[in-house]
């Protein structure tokens, strides 16, 4: 991997159209993204796996010429999106550098293993592994298992973080929920993540902020889109940014490093570390009560016969919790969020001791 994409570089870069749509408009973007020498690798889609038949499916094979001369006239490797074995075979007959799985396709293990199993053996190709569309950890993990049993190095295995799908509203086209990402860091620690600010903002006036957030949570770098024309794009319009203003959005990022010797930090870090690890012991002796004191109430009403789920009194909980949580400036969102854990906890527990 090294050669194609450095280990040592922080932050990588890979960037390019979300389509290559014309001969014209991938060699002009890529020759601009290249030129601002803040790019890795090039990234551009060939197949596109579309929500509706009818709409842009990509310019297949020919696409992949177009890219070839990219990485002839910018010096660049350049890597595209595959979802078949024949995806593969035909980027790896024209050139390219490197493959990524895109978030449909991770959902999919038979997919996942066809492709592995075209890739049996190629130590040289990175393959860019995004997470599936769906909040599923578990697919994303068997995903890097079977390329990893397939004999891809795991140094050129890199996983990217494109938000997932959810219900509800939301700032972002995807929900980032960073938490199931720091769950696949702590399962694969030796592999480089980068975040795709694109796929999760989904609106380019939100690409930087979410960049920022990637780059503050230690990520390694970022897959991001860019077009020369964002708003002629056939497919992603509104997250696209112009080269120029990519540049400039990257150049904003501060990739604060992992550490710091400092110390006077490491000294007051060391304070702070300790304290929040008392008051987390306190947090989990406090739950442990409440569950018991739940308990006693689930054989209280077990005796009197009476159902577990009283709605006024979920709600008396939940008014006062938050009016505490305003006058503490805590967030609302954030409060709910812990007292329904909780309830659904307390609720499981009484379940379970009254159907003994
Ligand atoms: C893409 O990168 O253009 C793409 C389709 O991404 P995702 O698979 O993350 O939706
Ligand atoms: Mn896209």
């Amino acid at each position: 991997m090294d050669a194609i994409l450095p280990s040592d570089k922080r932050p990588l870069i890979i960037a390019g159209p979300c389509s290559a749509e014309t001969r014209e408009q991938t060699l002009e973007t890529c020759s601009a993204l290249a030129a601002t020498g803040m790019v890795d690798m090039i990234r551009a889609g060939i197949w596109k796996p579309r929500t509706q038949p009818g709409s842009f499916e990509g310019q297949g094979a020919r696409g992949l010429a177009w890219l070839a001369e990219v990485r002839r006239r910018t010096g660049l490797p350049v890597a595209v999106e595959v979802a078949t074995p024949k995806h593969v075979h035909t980027a790896l007959r024209h050139g390219m550098d490197a493959l990524w799985i895109g978030g449909r396709t991770t959902v999919s293990p038979f997919a996942v293993q066809d492709i592995a199993d075209a890739l049996s053996g190629n130590r040289a190709i990175p393959v860019i592994i995004k997470n599936p569309v769906n909040p599923d950890i578990a697919l994303w993990a068997g995903a890097v298992e079977r390329f990893l049993n397939a004999g891809i190095p795991q140094d050129n295995i890199v996983l990217i973080h494109r938000g997932f799908s959810y219900f509800g509203e939301n700032r972002y086209r995807n929900s980032p929920m960073w938490h199931l990402a720091f769950d696949m860091r702590s399962r694969f620690p030796e592999f480089r993540m980068l975040c795709d600010p694109s796929h999760i903002s989904g609106d380019r006036r939100y690409i930087r902020e979410v960049a920022q957030t990637a780059a503050d949570l230690c990520y390694d770098g970022l897959m991001v889109e860019s077009h020369c024309c964002p708003d002629r794009a056939l497919t992603d319009a509104a997250q696209q940014l112009t080269p120029n203003d990519l540049a400039a959005t990257l150049r904003s990022i501060n990739w604060r490093r992992g550490n710091n010797e400092n110390p006077e930090f490491l000294h007051s870090l060391e304070a702070y570390r300790r304290e929040i690890d008392t008051i987390d012991s306190e947090l989990v002796k406090l739950l442990a009560r409440r569950m018991e004191i739940a308990d006693r109430i689930g054989g209280e009403k077990l005796r009197h016969d009476v159902a577990i789920l009283q709605n006024g009194r979920w709600n008396t909980i939940v008014k006062r919790a938050l009016v505490e949580a305003r006058r503490l400036g805590l967030s609302p969102e954030f409060v709910r969020t812990i007292l329904e854990a909780i309830h659904v906890e307390s609720i499981n527990r009484q379940n379970t001791i009254m159907n003994k």
